[in-house]
């Protein structure tokens, strides 16, 4: 008899581990407590999936075989509970796919900036003309490629809850970009337990693997000094040589593994900012690792369209430039983007706190910040961290009133910077909507 599989959750992932599923002859049932999406409910229909909304038929869900869950639903959801008590195993949608998967698997991990690299990486391959697809938290299934069946690489990136869900999955290529403090609450407030969620990157891997990770970075530093890894490290950094599979040396990107080429100069890179350094050097050596030519790298890195609201150049309206960077949802990308500017900025920054401790922005923020225009529903915490540092520091709620008084404030030559260090829900959909929102608002002035 076929195994039975069950996926809670009908959205992308679930949608593609269903047609994987079935494609592999599983019996199938999917099942979702809100309401599918059409595009997702088409799919199902379109390969004949079982399939529910608005339930959680638990003689159904309880005589499966195995759980593919959507990374979404909490461990501690109802369901969940009731599976793990009966011990039916529980994985994610990559972890299922890994097993059918038959192509290369380079797998981004990390705080920040995972889908810059993810995208990068794929540019590469592309312009390389391999047959490549882009996956994981990016928004497209992993599982769905894998069934579709015509990749030999898989660029994925993976956050720490879809890491969550694996056991036996092998990254061939691991890429860990940084780990801060992010997404705490679901790891019971303990950073070690997050660390360990990012770690399950490199599980399983063996010689023939391999770990490209920033040395600048203190906690995977010390978390990989007490590990014992069999895989290949390639570390990178831009203040130490000795050792690196990539540094930069006099504004050159030199790539040390295997052997030693000056790839280009910092200069030519699409991408601008420290932190874009380190993803350009991160995608480097994964396209070294893949033999793909350095001509080919090096006119990726060059030629690369950037990520909609990360870092992303709006428009200058009367010589005031305005930067959507609605993707800082926490204060360490937003160092970053503060510390790339040129010009003196106006700070658009609030919305849903995560615990964020601004003191880590004091510096960057008394030297290049001349005025903060606060977007949150509370803004309290922002105006007493900065109201001693900031003379000018003004709350708005809503963006339109936001983009405008950046402009009213902004001189010629000054940059208007999006970019909230929080979470958009109290105002937005989610970061999307609000950078949309941003650019609109702009484009109106
Ligand atoms: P992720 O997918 O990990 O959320 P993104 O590539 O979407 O990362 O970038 C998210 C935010 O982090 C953006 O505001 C971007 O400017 C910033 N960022 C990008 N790369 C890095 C990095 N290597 N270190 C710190 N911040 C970064």
């Amino acid at each position: 008899m076929a195994k039975k599989i069950v996926i809670l959750g009908a959205g992308e992932s679930g949608a593609g581990s269903a047609v994987l599923a079935q494609k592999q002859g599983f019996e199938v049932f999917v099942s979702d407590k809100g309401q599918i999406k059409d595009t997702y409910r088409k799919i199902l229909e379109d390969n004949s999936i079982s399939w529910e909304e608005g339930n959680h038929n638990e003689s159904i869900i309880l005589s499966a075989d195995e759980i593919i869950k959507s990374p979404g639903i909490p461990e501690n959801a109802p369901v969940i509970m009731r599976i793990k008590e009966k011990g039916i195993p529980v994985i994610s949608e990559i972890e299922f796919a890994g097993r059918y998967s038959k192509g290369v698997k380079i797998c981004i991990t990390g705080s920040n900036g995972k889908t810059t690299v993810t995208n990068l990486i794929y540019h590469i391959l592309k312009k390389a003309g391999k047959k490549v697809a882009m996956t994981g938290n990016v928004g497209n299934s992993f599982a769905m490629a894998v069934a579709d069946g015509s990749y030999d690489y898989y660029v994925i990136e993976l956050s720490s809850f879809q890491l969550d869900g694996m056991y036996e999955f092998k990254a061939d290529i691991a890429i860990l970009l940084n780990i801060t403090p992010d997404h705490l609450d679901r790891y019971d407030h303990k950073l070690q337990n997050y660390v360990d969620s990012k770690f399950r990157v490199i599980q399983n891997q063996k010689k023939d693997d391999f770990l490209i990770y920033w040395a600048g970075d203190p906690i995977i530093s010390a978390e990989l000094s007490h590990r014992k890894t069999e895989m290949t490290l390639l570390p990178f950094s831009d203040e130490v040589k000795e050792g690196m599979a990539a540094y930069i040396e006099n504004n050159e990107l030199i790539l040390d593994y295997p052997n030693k080429i000056n790839l280009m100069t910092i200069h030519e890179f699409a991408l601008k900012g420290r932190h874009n350094t380190y993803n350009s050097m991160a995608a480097a050596i994964a396209g070294k690792i893949l033999n793909i030519r350095k001509e080919v790298i090096r006119e990726s890195l060059a030629d690369f369209q950037g990520v909609e609201h990360r870092l992303e150049p709006v428009i200058t309206v009367c010589g005031v430039n305005f930067i959507n960077d609605s993707k800082a949802t926490n204060v360490n990308s937003t160092w970053y983007a503060l510390e790339c500017m040129e010009n003196e900025i106006i700070w658009i920054v609030g919305g849903v706190d995560k615990g964020n401790d601004y003191s880590e922005l004091y510096m960057l923020v008394k030297k290049k910040v001349k005025a903060i225009v606060c977007l949150g529903k509370d803004n309290k915490k922002i105006i007493e961290a900065f109201k001693d540092k900031i003379d000018t520091i003004v709350e708005t709620s809503s963006m339109e009133e936001a983009v405008r008084s950046s402009y009213y404030l902004a001189k010629k030559g000054e940059t208007v910077l999006l970019s909230p260090a929080c979470a958009s829900f109290d105002l937005f959909k989610n970061y999307e909507d609000r950078g949309r929102q941003f650019k609109q608002a702009v484009r109106n002035l």
